[in-house]
């Protein structure tokens, strides 16, 4: 089912997860043993991230280097197959631009088709990691829009191949993200919010937003999304603090600011069982006052925290 129709259906604020693919080396199971705990809560759907390839250098006999392309969380539609079918819930694979041309991620949404997943939430992905900016592939997107228009294009039916006619037309439904706090390459939010109301103009159902740790951001995005034009679901992206370090952390790679009331009571901690004790508490207040609030999900990241979240949305349902 889609995102958008399990909220058209939903009586209440539903929860969902996200997960990552595990390390390559990990089977399957370690999949089922993360979410078994979770899955009590009924979520909606599960988000599974995707991870394109690094590029590494391994040292050889003679002391020169090989570079090779390596993939540290390999199995994104896989493990969203394995989800769909172990636990008849729904699944919802992340599809980025970065290191796909047109044509693979043509491939890739007719995999996903074929395995009954209609879900999609298309993202541009970020930089790899030996680059300073995004680097589109030779016959990739550069942005997600362009990405979300490929979707709706196979949608109508459209394919690269134009002498496909009368081809199917798989049917998705199109996540598309959002950033409270402005994503860190726009110039300012309001340029940002434009952005998201094209992607949301071109085809996009909802939008699941970045993490963000006061829920006043989050109000006035939606507020700013409303006075722009945007009408669709806007889904929060929900993630607890557990160490300290995630104080510099989490602003340095998601560019979201941590308020000072819980940057001031972690500081004072001593143990990170303390720091995981503040973080939860802070997202079961925020899970709830945004429940008051009407959101349509809540969507936890779960992050190799599961008990965490299942501690939190123990308090919230
Ligand atoms: P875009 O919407 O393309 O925006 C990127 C930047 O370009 C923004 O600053 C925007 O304002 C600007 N922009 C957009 N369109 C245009 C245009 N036409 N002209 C000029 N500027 C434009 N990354 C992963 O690699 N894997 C994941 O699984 C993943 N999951 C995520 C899940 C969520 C909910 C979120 C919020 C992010 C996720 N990311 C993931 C990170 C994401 O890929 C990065 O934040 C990336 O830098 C931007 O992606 P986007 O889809 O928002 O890009």
């Amino acid at each position: 089912m889609k995102v958008t129709d399990h909220i058209a259906q939903a009586k209440d604020t539903l929860v969902s997860f996200e997960i990552l693919p595990p390390l390559k080396g990990k089977t399957i199971n370690s999949i089922y043993e993360h979410l078994d705990p979770l899955m009590e809560f009924k979520p909606s759907f599960i988000n599974v991230t995707y991870h394109r390839s690094e590029t590494m250098f391994k040292k050889k006999a003679d002391g020169s280097f090989d570079k090779v392309e390596v993939r540290k969380r390999p199995g994104t539609v896989a493990i969203c197959a394995a989800i769909m079918n172990h636990y008849k819930t729904d699944a919802v694979p992340h599809l980025i631009c970065g290191g796909f041309s047109k044509r693979e991620t043509e491939d890739a949404l007719i995999d996903l088709n074929f395995l009954g997943i209609n879900n999609v939430l298309a993202l541009r992905g970020d930089a790899a990691k030996n680059e300073a900016h995004f680097e589109p592939e030779a016959d990739g997107h550069n942005y997600a829009i362009d990405l979300i228009k490929q979707v709706m294009n196979l949608k109508n039916g459209i394919y690269l191949e134009e002498d496909i006619k009368n081809g199917g037309k798989p049917d998705f439904c199109i996540g598309t993200a959002g950033y409270p706090e402005k994503h860190f390459e726009a110039p300012n939010l309001q340029t940002d919010l434009i952005r998201l109301k094209e992607k949301v103009d071109a085809g996009a159902d909802y939008i699941m937003t970045q993490m963000f740790f006061d829920n006043q951001k989050f109000f006035q995005f939606v507020k700013d999304c409303k006075a722009m034009g945007i009408n669709v679901p806007i889904i929060p992206g929900l993630k607890p603090i557990t160490n300290k370090k995630q104080l510099s952390i989490l602003p340095k790679i998601f560019h979201v600011d941590i308020p000072s009331d819980l940057s001031n009571a972690i500081l004072k901690t001593k143990t990170d069982e303390e720091v995981e004790k503040i973080g939860t508490e802070w997202l079961i207040q925020q899970s709830k006052e945004l429940k008051k609030f009407g959101v349509p999900v809540l969507h936890y990241y779960t992050l190799g925290k599961p008990k965490v979240i299942y501690n939190v949305v123990k308090e919230v349902l």
